[in-house]
């Protein structure tokens, strides 16, 4: 089995916050680390896919999934068992600010992912939604099976390729599941393939940035194995794992401008009495460069970097870093500060316009803007206009209240100025009442 993955416990960002060193950490510095997102309708088979992607890149441990299987047979559901590791995983990944998303690692030859789900709520949208605020790319799960595409494609496919799109992640991956079930017919895979496409390409996504792979989660067929053997002859692709390594968001990431946001802040360290923590979400970095530090707009220099515990000279976006940091007086730093290059930096905002996704009624309201690690108290003060999901154009100016599952257009003032640019998610008592794109800001 080429792929390698991490035991549970081997999350990079939870093993460098709490200054773990393990053996599983030194393995090989990934290409890239990326966000990515499962989607589907009610049933498609989401989380039996997502159990078998762990189980299959031996994220999850045969003892594990032996006990899932156990209290599954139990009530007679032994399918289950699989689409439980995603939520017994996720429930115990849950973790910082954004407690609705949890995440779930496992890493291929190239590529470390981390899968967002909400737990509890696996089909609610706002929970999706949230995560796929922080994706680069989306998974789409849709079920092979007679009918029960045709239904989906009706109802909550539809709307989560719309709201996915809306709030701005390009690439889709459509894993076109429970080929078991129509014997593996290309004919279905190919009229599936044919109807999805025509409105993908209608809810914005480019024909170029959408792939469809057949699969099943829950035989393992084409997922991270091949298809069992003498079915699927007449496919010529990847398999789901390759399709998404294949992705090539990163490679873009890498050639903007640098931003990584602080996840972690150590003094006092043997190596380097000041190291910062966090993903490089944009460009790259090396040894001896100047960063500026948003939002006290001080420079510091790049004086080392630890990648999965061991000394590297340079990294790019998608990795998870540790840089000891010199020439900087730490009161300069705070967790959800922004590393930038100088040279192209990140604006201080203290108010912005955002399309927003509404999750429950927003009207002008006090709010908690999220991002990250990042949480600042804010209003909403005005409702600009409400806008067409699919085309972005505006159908109402000025309404008084945007309703839940509407995009819109709005103004929002924070209390402080932050850097801010991106996907951001709006909270107030507790729960997420929206999540946005930022457009402009000043
Ligand atoms: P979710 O609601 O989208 O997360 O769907 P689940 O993963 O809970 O699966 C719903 C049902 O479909 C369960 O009974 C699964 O066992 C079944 N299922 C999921 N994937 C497959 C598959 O690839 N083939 C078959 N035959 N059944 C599947």
């Amino acid at each position: 089995n080429p792929f390698t993955g991490p035991s549970p416990d081997d999350v990079v960002v939870n093993a460098q916050s709490k200054g773990v060193k393990s053996d599983k950490q030194k393995a090989k510095p990934k290409e890239a680390e990326r966000i990515t997102n499962g989607i589907s309708h009610v049933d498609h088979g989401k989380s039996t896919l997502m159990g078998r992607l762990l189980y299959d890149l031996k994220v999850i441990d045969q003892r594990s999934l032996d006990k899932l299987r156990k209290e599954a047979d139990a009530i007679g559901k032994s399918s289950f068992a699989l689409a439980w590791v995603m939520d017994q995983t996720s429930e115990e990944r849950s973790r910082g600010v954004t407690v609705d998303i949890a995440t779930n690692s496992f890493e291929t030859e190239k590529t470390r992912f981390t899968i967002l789900d909400a737990p509890g709520h696996r089909d609610f949208i706002p929970n999706m939604i949230a995560g796929a605020s922080q994706a680069d790319f989306a998974i789409l799960v849709v079920d092979a099976g007679t009918n029960s595409f045709e239904s989906g494609l009706k109802g909550q496919t539809k709307e989560h390729a719309l709201l996915v799109r809306s709030m701005g992640v390009q690439r889709l991956i459509v894993a076109v599941n429970k080929m078991d079930m129509v014997s593996w017919s290309e004919g279905r895979f190919q009229e599936i393939s044919q109807q999805m496409s025509a409105f993908l390409t209608s809810a914005g996504f480019q024909p170029k940035n959408v792939t469809f792979v057949p699969c099943s989660g829950l035989t393992g067929g084409n997922v991270v194995n091949p298809p069992p053997e003498g079915t699927m002859l007449w496919y010529t692709g990847q398999t789901l794992v390759q399709e998404l390594d294949a992705s090539e968001t990163t490679k873009r990431a890498i050639e903007q401008p640098l931003r990584l946001s602080i996840f972690d802040i150590f003094r006092g360290g043997v190596t380097n009495p000041l190291s910062v923590a966090g993903r490089i979400a944009a460009g790259s970095l090396q040894v001896g460069d100047q960063v500026l530090v948003m939002p006290s707009g001080e420079k510091a220099t790049i004086k080392g970097i630890e990648i999965d515990n061991g000394a590297a000279d340079w990294a790019v976006a998608g990795q998870m870093v540790t840089l000891h940091l010199t020439d900087i007086d730490p009161v300069h730093l705070r967790y959800g500060d922004v590393l930038c290059s100088p040279s192209n930096p990140i604006k201080n905002v203290k108010s912005f316009t955002a399309k927003i996704l509404a999750f429950e009624h927003v009207l002008p309201m006090s709010v908690e803007v999220h991002q990250g690690r990042l949480n600042v108290a804010a209003t909403v003060s005005r409702l600009v206009a409400v806008l067409d999901k699919s085309t972005g154009e505006v159908t109402k100016k000025k309404p008084r209240a945007v309703q839940p599952g509407a995009v819109a257009r709005v103004v929002v003032e924070l209390e402080n100025a932050i850097p801010l640019e991106g996907r951001v998610i709006l909270r107030a008592g507790g729960s997420t009442v929206a999540a946005g794109l930022i457009e402009s800001s000043s």
